[in-house]
């Protein structure tokens, strides 16, 4: 089982090193090789995204990916920025579904800015299409300035499009996705405004019939945005696009207490995947010890599972995440008052120790 391990930038390598400690201690026949990239790899080689990294990933099993970027990168040419090398891999990859559970962990319901009786149990899934939409569109402006801006041009504009199989693929995933959980889909568009969304409704709607056995419901994405905090536990699976599942597995992460505890997989048709914590490289906390290295924990939980059939060993992982919270054991951005505070290290230990 062939492991790329991609730490990145800021936190990245701070997350990923108690990542792979707890990996380590499994007892599984993993093989697992570091490369560079993002912020790190442009320094290095003048490039987010080297060759050699994409052959690494490309040639592994699955990809445990840190976080990328860094504020001082601003001013580089838009393709030469960290954040290209997530989009590359994605690309390249053909990694077109990303799963984002928000799971609301018991010892944690005091942790979210929302009142504990709307969390309290709160397990839902979204689904976001990763290689469509308006982040792939044609960029258009007057590009006067190398670092991407436009001074001076009168307009810009992105276009937005999905095409029939993109759409039919991703409907696919989140109805087999929803026949292991409680057979409910929503399905978000914006169909009223965007043509791009009443074709997402159509074809989702057309997939549908072959999974008569489970529930769909359209919503549009401002109505969703509202009752992901009015009311989310009624949802279970959230299917969208690239853009809107971006925004809204975002406002998801802090139903759960913070973004520092929430994993995703990146998958393509072959079930090899990327899998990486939701949030970012965090450089106001990097270097400091403090970062919560659970959601890349549990992004490696979510690897064993998806991408190398070794459900029991994800289960372990989960299990251990459990245990850590529940002995009182906080990072900064999940502490509260009675609990203790821990560094990203003792965090990481504390995962160990218990398996
Ligand atoms: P961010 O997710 O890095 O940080 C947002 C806030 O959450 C910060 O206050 C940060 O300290 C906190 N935070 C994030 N992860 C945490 C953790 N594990 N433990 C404790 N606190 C945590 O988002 P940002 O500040 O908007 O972006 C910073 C950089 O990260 C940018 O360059 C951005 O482009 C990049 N980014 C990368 C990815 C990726 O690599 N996939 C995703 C999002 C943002």
């Amino acid at each position: 089982m062939k492991i790329a391990v991609l730490p990145g930038d800021g936190i990245g390598t701070e997350i990923v090193a108690e990542a792979v400690k707890v990996l380590n201690v499994l007892g599984l026949p993993l093989e697992m090789e570091t490369a560079l990239v993002g912020g790190a790899a442009y320094e290095a080689h003048g490039h987010p995204l080297p060759d050699s990294t994409l052959k690494l990933a490309k040639e592994a099993d699955a990809v445990l990916f840190g976080a990328v970027g860094d504020w001082k990168y601003d001013k580089l040419d838009r393709p030469l920025r960290p954040e290209q090398a997530i989009l590359g891999l994605r690309k390249n990859l053909g990694l077109f579904a990303n799963f984002r559970p928000a799971i609301c962990y018991e010892q944690l319901v005091g942790a979210s800015s929302l009142k504990p009786e709307l969390i309290a149990g709160l397990d839902i899934l979204i689904i976001r299409e990763l290689t469509g939409d308006i982040y792939f569109g044609q960029p258009r402006g007057r590009r006067i300035a190398a670092d991407g801006h436009f001074p001076g041009a009168e307009e810009a504009f992105d276009t937005m499009r999905y095409s029939k199989p993109e759409i039919e693929r991703i409907a696919h995933v989140a109805f087999q996705a929803a026949r292991k959980r409680s057979k409910r889909v929503t399905s978000v568009d914006k169909a009223n405004v965007l043509e791009t969304f009443q074709f997402w409704k159509d074809v989702v709607t057309e997939v549908h019939a072959q999974y008569p056995d489970v529930e769909l419901q359209h919503m549009y994405v401002d109505n969703a945005a509202m009752q992901l905090v009015k009311a989310p536990k009624a949802f279970d699976v959230i299917v969208t696009g690239n853009m809107f599942g971006d925004i809204l597995s975002d406002e998801a992460s802090m139903l759960t207490g913070s973004i520092g505890m929430l994993p995703s997989a990146s998958l393509n048709s072959k079930g090899q995947g990327l899998y990486e914590p939701s949030h970012g490289s965090a450089p106001d906390i990097a270097g400091k010890g403090i970062a919560n290295p659970l959601a890349t924990i549990l992004s490696a939980a979510m690897m064993l599972r998806f991408s190398l059939n070794q459900e029991a060993s994800a289960v372990r992982i989960e299990a251990a995440v459990q245990k850590v919270l529940a002995q009182g054991l906080r990072t900064g951005d999940i502490y509260s008052e009675g609990t203790t505070r821990v560094s990203t290290r003792e965090m990481g230990d504390a995962v160990v120790k218990v398996l």
